[in-house]
């Protein structure tokens, strides 16, 4: 058995030959940015693959969550000197609340289900108030929110419902993209995600008209040579990442099948061992593993989730607590609505069980079974 480090992920690269006849042609072209042939080219790739039909890329996978606000113009809505909240999940990484926060928004905190870890139907009708602007869920770990009952609470208030779905590459409900729900939803296509294209993201809308819109907006928010339509930003993709990401996405079908290979070991060698709980597959999903997290019951379990991570760590294994602590313990969000820890009890019993095991493409069943052991016998 390989005694090498094990980490919770590890990105995806293309074969460096295929690479290199890609710089090539790239120094033939003498184009690195702004709307080239690989960049047009990787929309038009990843729309098809996703199954979507308006896909904007950008530099990373957070200033599309910020964006989407403007795009939506949720920011002008409001009177002069008023707030708009956005509800939102406090279980999932930080960049999700920094969207609200620059665009000047208020974060409302609602729970998520112990089951899933994604928000809370019911609670996120039960937050709506007269200043709400915008529902922004997350399919925390590639797992698809209620997506239909939260488009059903959405139109009775009339708000929009912006959709971080940085983990759901590649995910569909009974054959549709998860993507297609929600105004908007944001990917990232961060080396540590399922799909990379070393940094990057998109943002998925439903309108050739809102498509140009964010487009131009990515782009200083030129609608010319000469016309700036609206104080846009930066967040282009480059040549060089949008060819990489090309190569990449031959391969993501076979990542996928990899993860899910893993998966399926993880919870056939670990059913049986009593304190642990896994995500089930949802019926009609084809899931992405992005993730696999496992919440440890640590009085059954006989070890806590933090003696766990560091004896996995000890034997070579560095797993990951996505997502603790959990986004309202973060300086900047302590005192937002809804943040205590009697508002989210799932939260942050979730936050405080999780251990995310190790997953991806090139992961091999010895190294799983590695894992599975040090898991087998830590007490
Ligand atoms: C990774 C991630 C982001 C941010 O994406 P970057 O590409 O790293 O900027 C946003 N939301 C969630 C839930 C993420 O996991």
């Amino acid at each position: 058995m390989n005694n090498r480090d094990i980490f919770v992920t590890s990105p995806l690269f293309p074969s460096l030959d295929e690479y290199k006849k890609v710089l090539d042609d790239i120094w033939e072209r003498k184009y690195l940015t702004n709307n080239g042939f690989y960049h047009k080219e990787l929309e038009k790739k990843l729309s098809a693959y996703l199954g979507v039909d308006y896909l904007s890329l950008f530099t990373n996978g957070t200033l599309p969550l910020i964006a989407a606000f403007q795009v939506l113009d949720l920011h002008r809505s409001l009177k002069k000197g008023e707030t708009g909240e956005v509800i939102t999940s406090a279980y999932s990484f930080v960049a999700t609340t920094h969207a609200i926060w620059w665009n000047n928004l208020e974060p409302v905190f609602v729970d998520v289900e112990e089951e899933t870890g994604n928000m809370d139907p019911e609670k996120i009708e039960a937050a709506i108030t007269g200043r709400t602007v915008a529902i922004m869920p997350v399919h925390v770990y590639g797992n698809p929110c209620d997506v239909e009952r939260i488009e059903r609470i959405a139109e009775k208030h009339n708000l929009k419902v912006i959709y971080d779905a940085a983990h759901a590459f590649g995910v569909t409900i009974n054959g549709r993209s998860v993507l297609e729900w929600g105004d908007v939803s944001s990917l990232s296509f961060h080396a540590t995600k399922v799909y990379n294209t070393v940094e990057g993201g998109a943002l998925i809308c439903h309108s050739a008209d809102l498509k140009k819109r964010i487009d131009n907006l990515r782009n200083f928010g030129f609608s010319g040579e000469t016309a700036v339509d609206e104080a846009g930003i930066n967040s282009k993709m480059d040549e060089l990442r949008s060819a990489f990401g090309l190569l990449n996405l031959e391969q993501v079908d076979s990542a996928i099948e990899n993860r899910k290979k893993i998966a399926d070991y993880y919870r056939e060698k670990l059913t049986g061992t009593k304190g642990l709980r896994f995500l089930k597959d949802k019926e009609g999903v084809r899931h992405n593993y992005a993730y696999f997290p496992v919440f440890i019951d640590e009085g059954v379990f006989g070890m806590t989730r933090d003696e766990l991570f560091e004896k996995l760590k000890q034997n070579g294994i560095f797993a990951r607590r996505y997502f603790y602590p959990s986004i309202s313990e973060f300086a900047p969000y302590g005192n937002a609505k809804g943040a205590g820890r009697s508002n989210l009890p799932n939260t942050y019993k979730l936050s405080e069980s999780v251990i995310c095991l190790p997953i991806y493409a090139g992961l091999e069943i010895s190294d799983a079974e590695r894992v599975v052991k040090i898991i087998r016998w830590a007490k």
